[in-house]
C-alpha cells in the first residue's frame, strides 16, 4: 500500500505513523530522516541539500524531489511506503505524481488525520517543562499531581516559548494555509481519506485501519 500521511502539528501524526507501518509492514519515509540519511551517505543530492541547509536556506524542490526519488526507488519500498512530511506544496505534489508514475508506484491513499483547530491549540499549549529537572508534563494528557508543580522537586513548571498560545496559533494557521491546497488536490483526485483525529489514539488508528481495509 502506497500512502501519504497528512495532519497539522499536534494531530498525532507521529503516533499514527508508527501504528500504520507496524500493521502494514511498510517503511516510514519522513522528510527529515530522508535528508539525514542522504547527507550521511554523502550522495550528490545529500551534499547539495547540505550546502543549502548549512547556509540556513530552504532546500530547492528539485533537490528534495530527487532525494524522494532515490528513497522511493529502494528495495524496501517495493511493497509500499508511508510518506510523511512530503509533499508540502502543490508544486511538490505535482512533481511527486510524475516521479511516482515513473516508478510505477502511484499513491493509493492520502490519510488525513483531521483535528479541529481549537483542539490542536489545547493540545499544543498544554506542554509544561520543569526548569529544575527537565521533566515534561501535559496539562491534559500527563498532568502533574499538583497543578503547575513538578512531581519530583516541587518546582513551578514553565511553558516554552514555542508552546505559547500566540506562537502555536500562528504555527497552526501557517500550516493550514499550506495544507489546504494539498487536501483539495488529493480530494479531487479521489485519494483523500479523512479520519477524525479528535478521539483516543487507539480509536483513531482503528478508523484508519478500517478505512484502509475496506478501500483495499
Ligand atoms: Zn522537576
Amino acid at each position: 500500500m502506497n500512502l501519504i500521511l497528512m495532519g497539522l502539528p499536534g494531530a498525532g501524526k507521529g503516533t499514527q505513523a508508527e501504528k500504520i507501518i507496524e500493521k502494514y509492514q511498510i517503511p516510514h519515509i519522513s522528510t527529515g530522516d530522508m535528508f539525514r540519511s542522504a547527507i550521511k551517505e554523502g550522495t550528490d543530492l545529500g551534499k547539495k541539500a547540505k550546502s543549502f541547509m548549512d547556509k540556513g536556506e530552504l532546500v530547492p524542490d528539485e533537490v528534495t524531489v530527487g532525494i524522494v526519488r532515490e528513497r522511493l526507488g529502494k528495495d524496501d519500498c517495493k511493497n509500499g511506503y508511508l510518506l510523511d512530511g512530503f509533499p508540502r506544496t502543490l508544486k511538490q505534489a505535482e512533481a511527486l505524481e510524475d516521479l511516482l508514475a515513473e516508478l510505477n508506484a502511484p499513491i493509493d491513499y492520502v490519510v488525513h488525520i483531521d483535528v479541529p483547530k481549537e483542539k490542536l491549540l489545547d493540545r499544543l499549549t498544554g506542554r509544561r517543562v520543569c526548569p529544575t529537572c527537565g521533566a515534561t508534563y501535559h496539562v491534559i494528557f500527563n498532568p502533574p499531581k499538583v497543578a503547575e508543580t513538578c512531581d519530583h522537586d516541587g518546582a513551578t513548571l514553565n511553558q516554552r516559548e514555542d508552546d505559547q498560545p500566540e506562537t502555536v496559533a500562528n504555527r497552526i494557521e501557517v500550516n493550514l494555509e499550506q495544507t489546504q491546497p494539498l487536501l483539495d488536490f488529493y480530494h479531487e483526485k479521489g485519494n483523500l481519506v479523512t479520519i477524525n483525529g479528535d478521539q483516543d489514539i487507539n480509536d483513531v488508528f482503528e478508523d484508519v485501519d478500517k478505512k484502509l481495509q475496506t478501500l483495499r
